[in-house]
């Protein structure tokens, strides 16, 4: 496997979300109606500013497993699924590079995830 070529894209992504993340927290409106107006379309900014903090929550969490997954690098452990140690596929890691979990372990996480209790 070229780890290298996934721990480049990994150090960009995780420049790239870090930079994004400290700007959005500090205004995120602004920087909302900045964007839609580069957008040519004003008219988006209003509706989706509360949207505007997920996605920065979002980068928040991914930036979280960038990390993890540059630390995993670093122990030789980056390509191997944390429950049960197999690879993760290699189209996964292209799709996704920071996937913790092979694709099996992926869907069953996932879906313990969704299932809430119901009454
Ligand atoms: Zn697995």
């Amino acid at each position: 496997m070229d780890v290298q070529r996934y721990k480049q894209r990994l150090l960009e992504l995780e420049a790239t979300l870090s930079g994004r993340s400290a700007r959005e927290a500090k205004s995120g409106r602004e920087q909302l109606i900045e964007t839609a107006a580069d957008a040519g379309d004003a008219s988006v900014a209003d509706e989706s500013t509360s949207e505007d903090f997920t996605e920065a929550e979002l980068d928040a969490t991914v930036l979280q497993q960038v990390q993890d997954a540059l630390r995993r690098i670093e122990n030789g452990t980056y390509g191997q699924c944390l429950i049960d140690g197999g690879p993760i596929e290699t189209k996964r890691l292209d799709a996704v590079p920071w996937a913790p979990y092979c694709a099996k372990h992926q869907q069953q996480f996932e879906a313990a995830s969704r299932s809430k209790p119901t009454l």
